[in-house]
């Protein structure tokens, strides 16, 4: 697969919205675009894998673990349109991170600095949470991305335990021994090779609703992401 593969992000992209390897997903996908909740009646849904978004040459990556059937599913943009990607990108940008504090859809003129936003599963799971087989169909794609990144990329942000281990996996898969294996939690690090895994709780409703993540612990994440990773300033 991965001989014959995409050699460049945009590629690997391309690459991803044709997948088909996971059949309940991609069936699950289809169904909630043909179901649309009753505030996006009308609206057309993507429907399909979610390609990662941002810059192609990052020195920050951000993987969480899937895209939300009514964000990303419906937008076709990674953490756009639903409160998770509202609490990301209203930190992002506090963090000069990205050009505006909303993601609403890929044509609203959003654009990240330095940084690249991808997912452990590229298609959005029934209750988020993506069987062990299609997780394990899904995170190559993580893999060769880490590896296309290139040597700019200095820090992975891994937005809760599903994606911490996706990209310690990735990180494997390179040829990083992890002996003992690092521990989730917010605010871990670990250094892989050249890299620095920060670890961050996931701005999902079960984190945000219960205090567990505030909006300061986000910023303050993204804020110290940034400096490791050397993005200086806007556009940079
Ligand atoms: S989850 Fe990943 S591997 Fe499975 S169909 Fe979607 S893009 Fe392909």
């Amino acid at each position: 697969m991965s001989r014959r593969g995409a050699r460049t992000l945009p590629g690997l992209n391309r690459e991803i919205v044709r997948c088909d390897r996971c059949p309940r997903l991609r069936d699950w996908c289809a169904h909630v675009a043909q179901n649309p909740r009753a505030s996006y009646l009308g609206e057309r849904y993507w429907g399909k894998p979610v390609p990662s978004f941002g810059d192609d040459r990052p020195r920050l990556l951000i993987v969480g673990l899937a895209p939300g059937a009514h964000g990303a599913n419906r937008t076709g943009r990674m953490f756009t349109g639903d409160s998770s990607g509202d609490w990301l990108f209203e930190a992002l940008h506090a963090a000069g991170l990205c050009a505006h504090p909303h993601s609403t859809s890929r044509k609203d003129g959003q654009k990240l600095y330095g940084a690249r936003i991808s997912g452990v599963v590229h298609c959005a799971p029934p209750g988020n949470k993506p069987a062990r087989e299609e997780r394990d169909a899904c995170r190559p794609y993580l893999a060769r991305e880490l590896a296309l990144c290139g040597p700019e990329l200095k820090v992975v942000v891994a937005l809760g335990g599903f994606a911490w281990d996706g990209v310690l996996w990735a990180l494997g898969e390179q040829g990083h021994r992890l002996s003992p294996k690092p521990k989730f939690g917010h605010g871990a690090r670990a250094r892989v090779g050249s890299y620095t895994v920060m670890g961050c709780f996931h701005p999902s409703q079960l984190n945000t609703f219960t205090g567990r993540l505030t909006k300061p612990m986000l910023r303050d994440a993204f804020r110290k992401a940034r400096r490791l990773a050397g993005i200086s300033g806007e556009g940079d």
